[in-house]
């Protein structure tokens, strides 16, 4: 049986706003969350793309079903790429959206360089062996006037370059989100790789 003849994708993820972003990314497919039963390696990896592929693993492997999963975070050029992979832990282990935001702000006080990258790895994985990897990213500037009720994590914090109006990732609407975002661009990559393979 051919892994391809599925329009079906088990998204290893806890987070219920990715699924709701990816369902909307990936039209034609059926986005499904993943079991609560099935575990999920801790994200160790030096890279997103690493972090991205253990997940989509080991999500096919127990699913015996093509996976998906993401790896994604922000980066600051002026803290050499912090928080980078560990922007879902940057202000401790347990630390909610809000703690890590604010840490980021507090780090880039002192700096006149505010440029941040968000960057979002996709991996698909097939139990067959078939993987692949899709980088996205998105541009933008910290700034300490948090805006927005929209997005999450870091998106009240950021300005995309995209937009010419200053507004941040949070004031956004979902599709304006989603057509300039770093997850956006990594799905519509897989998703023109999935649909050039005749799925
Ligand atoms: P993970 O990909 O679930 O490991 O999340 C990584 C971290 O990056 C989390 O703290 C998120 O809040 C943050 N992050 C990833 N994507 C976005 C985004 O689109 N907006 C805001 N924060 C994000």
């Amino acid at each position: 049986m051919s892994d391809r003849s599925v329009r079906e994708l088990v998204l290893a993820t806890r987070n219920d706003h990715k699924l709701r972003e990816f369902a909307g990314m990936l039209p034609g497919w059926h986005v499904r969350p993943l079991p609560g039963h099935v575990e999920l390696p801790p994200e160790t990896g030096a890279t997103f793309e690493e972090n991205a592929l253990g997940k989509a693993r080991a999500a096919a492997n127990t699913m015996n079903a093509p996976a998906i999963a993401d790896d994604s975070g922000i980066s600051a050029f002026a803290l050499g790429g912090a928080p980078g992979v560990r922007s879902a832990r940057y202000a401790g282990e347990e630390a909610s959206d809000e703690e890590n935001l604010a840490k980021l702000v507090d780090e880039l006080a002192g700096h006149d360089d505010k440029r941040v990258e968000y960057v979002c790895a996709i991996a698909y994985v097939e139990p067959s062996g078939t993987e692949r990897v899709f980088t996205g990213r998105c541009g933008g500037q910290i700034t300490g006037e948090l805006r927005g009720e929209g997005g999450f994590g870091y998106d009240p914090a950021v300005v995309p370059d995209d937009y010419a109006d200053h507004r941040t990732m949070a004031e956004l609407s979902q599709a304006e989100k989603d057509a300039i975002s770093h997850r956006g661009r990594a799905a519509r990559e897989l998703l023109a790789w999935l649909e050039s393979r005749g799925d």
